[in-house]
């Protein structure tokens, strides 16, 4: 029997929704060594990104507890024939253990969505730039700056490794 639009990856993974879950409410462990089984975990959280169809997704969302998480970042300047924004991929790659090293005071508000809380859409306020830390999968630490709707993608996905939900940050 075959679940139908239920890939193997996302029967292996299974999305983890509502807000009172407790692997999306625990502080996720750090990864001490990029081995083959992180790396392996790296590209399936890749592709679930992927078949979600979405822009970012954490480990604790597929119920891992992992400071690693997929993200997509994304030039929204340009519009189609009927105005909608492209969305139109710049990169996409796995952080892992990320840490901010600087943020702007300057905070944006913007509309955002999680995988984790289906239905719901709220406005949060975020640093407009950040600069980031992390670990990618060839062992070496990496620098990433990213600004607006890129910017946050990054802190939306680390607050779930923090176990914090968009909807704590309501104004
Ligand atoms: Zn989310």
């Amino acid at each position: 029997m075959k679940l139908f639009g239920k890939n193997d990856l996302q029967k292996k993974y299974p999305l983890v929704t509502g807000k009172d879950q407790e692997i999306l409410r625990v502080v996720c462990d750090p990864v001490s060594k990029v081995t083959s089984e992180i790396k392996q975990f790296a590209a399936d959280i890749q592709q679930l990104m992927r078949d979600y169809e979405w822009v970012w997704l954490a480990a604790p969302q597929i119920g891992i507890n992992h400071r690693m998480a997929a993200i997509t970042q994304r030039d929204l300047s340009n519009k189609d024939a009927d105005g909608n924004t492209k969305w139109e991929l710049l990169d996409e790659f796995v952080i892992i253990n990320p840490k901010i090293l600087a943020a702007s005071e300057t905070l944006k508000i913007d509309n955002e969505a999680c995988l984790s809380l289906p239905g719901l859409k709220w406005d949060v306020a975020r640093p407009h730039k950040i600069t980031i830390q992390y670990l990618w999968v060839d062992g070496e630490t990496h620098i990433h700056k990213a600004t607006g709707f890129n910017a946050r993608v990054i802190l939306h996905e680390m607050d779930h490794l923090d176990g914090i939900l968009f909807i704590d940050k309501l104004a």
